[in-house]
C-alpha cells in the first residue's frame, strides 16, 4: 500500500531543510518561507555559515537546529517535506573532508530518509550532475548511468550521492516514502563561499583583486551555469509535483572555462589577464543538462541569462573582497 500524509496539511506545510546554512539550502529557505513554510533548518556549520541565515534570527517561522545530520534526526513537530540538501559540494572541500562528504551522502541521507519515513514527509534529494562523471554522453540525459572513478579524487562525492540516489529508490520502493530526485548541474549567485575553489568565486574574487584568472589546463572544458534563483524554482517545482525519478535542473547555455573567463572579466571591468594552471584529475572534460524532463514534466526552464546573474553575484562578492 502507497504510504501518504494522513492528513493534508491544514495550517501552514512544514519543511525541514539539511543543509539550510549552505549556499543552496539557504536560498531554498527563503524561498520556503516566502511560500508561507515553517521551516527547521539543520546545519552543522563544516561548510555553510551563520551569515548565509543571520537576517532569518526571529523570524517566527524559521527554526534552526545546529546538528550533524549523520547522527539521529530527533523532531517533536510534524513534518511535510523534507529537503535533503547538507554536504560539502566544491571538489577543494570534498577532497578535504571525503570521510564527511561519503558521510553526510550515505548515513545522512540515511538518517533524513528515516525522518521521512518516521513523518510520512515527502523527501527530495539534492543530487548532483557528478553521478555522470566525465561524462561520455553529451548532453547529459536522466537515463545515462554515469562513467565515474570511484577511486579517483571526485569519487567520495560522487560515489556517495549514486549511493544515496540508490538508498533513495530503496526507500521509496520498500517503504513507500514518496521521493524526489534533482541532479543539480553547476550552479551560482549570492552566498558562495568566497574561498570555496570554485570556479565562479574563483574567478570573481581574482578580477575583482586584478589579479590573474587561474584557467585549470587549456580552459577547453566546458561547463553551464544556472542562476540560483532559478535552480531553486525548478526545485520547488519538482517536490511538488508527483514525478518520482531523477530530473536535471541547471542551465543548458554551455561555455568553455575560458570563455567565462573572459566573460568574468568583461563584467567586472577588470585589468586581469589569464594565467594557466595544471588541469586536476579526472576534471570532467564536458558538462550539459539535456533539461527535456524539467520541461515537459515541471514546465520549467531557465530564465536569468548569465549577464544577469554575474551582475548580481558580483555585487555580492564586492561586499566580501577586501
Ligand atoms: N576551474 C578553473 N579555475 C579555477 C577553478 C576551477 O579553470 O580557479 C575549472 C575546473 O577545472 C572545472 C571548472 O572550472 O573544469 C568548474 O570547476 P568547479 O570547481 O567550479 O566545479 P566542477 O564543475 O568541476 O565540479
Amino acid at each position: 500500500m502507497k504510504q501518504r500524509r494522513k492528513t493534508l496539511p491544514r495550517s501552514r506545510p512544514v519543511s525541514v531543510v539539511t543543509g539550510a546554512a549552505g549556499f543552496l539550502g539557504s536560498h531554498l529557505t527563503d524561498r520556503l518561507l516566502a511560500r508561507g513554510h515553517q521551516v527547521i533548518g539543520i546545519d552543522n556549520f563544516v561548510t555553510g555559515s551563520v551569515d548565509n541565515i543571520a537576517h532569518l534570527g526571529g523570524n517566527p517561522r524559521f527554526k534552526f537546529i545546529q546538528q550533524d545530520v549523520t547522527e539521529f534526526l530527533f523532531l517533536d513537530t510534524r513534518v511535510d517535506y523534507v529537503w535533503h540538501f547538507a554536504s560539502p559540494a566544491s571538489p577543494i572541500d570534498y577532497l578535504e573532508l571525503p570521510i564527511q562528504t561519503l558521510k553526510v551522502g550515505s548515513l545522512g541521507t540515511h538518517k533524513a530518509l528515516g525522518l521521512a519515513k518516521n513523518k510520512r514527509a515527502r523527501f527530495l534529494l539534492a543530487s548532483t550532475s557528478e553521478v555522470y562523471g566525465d561524462p561520455l554522453v553529451h548532453p547529459q540525459t536522466e537515463d545515462y548511468w554515469g562513467h565515474v572513478n570511484p577511486i579517483g579524487p571526485r569519487g567520495c562525492y560522487d560515489e556517495a550521492k549514486r549511493f544515496a540516489e540508490a538508498l533513495v529508490m530503496a526507500y521509496r520502493q520498500e517503504h513507500r516514502v514518496e521521493t524526489r530526485i534533482v541532479r543539480i548541474f553547476n550552479t551560482y549567485g549570492p552566498r558562495m563561499r568566497l574561498n570555496d575553489g570554485r570556479v565562479v568565486p574563483a574567478f570573481i574574487s581574482q578580477a575583482l583583486k586584478q589579479r590573474p584568472l587561474t584557467v585549470f589546463g587549456q580552459g577547453d572544458q566546458t561547463r553551464s551555469f544556472c542562476y540560483v534563483s532559478d535552480l531553486i524554482e525548478g526545485i520547488y517545482r519538482l517536490m511538488m509535483s508527483d514525478y518520482d525519478l531523477p530530473v536535471n535542473i541547471g542551465n543548458p547555455t554551455e561555455m568553455t572555462m575560458l570563455e567565462f573567463a573572459h566573460a568574468v572579466i568583461r563584467a567586472t571591468r577588470s585589468r586581469s589577464k589569464i594565467t594557466f594552471r595544471p588541469l586536476p584529475q579526472d576534471d570532467p572534460r564536458q558538462r550539459r543538462p539535456d533539461i527535456t524532463r524539467a520541461k515537459k514534466i515541471l514546465r520549467w526552464s531557465p530564465r536569468v541569462p548569465l549577464a544577469t546573474g554575474l551582475v548580481k553575484t558580483i555585487d555580492y562578492f564586492r561586499l566580501k573582497v577586501r
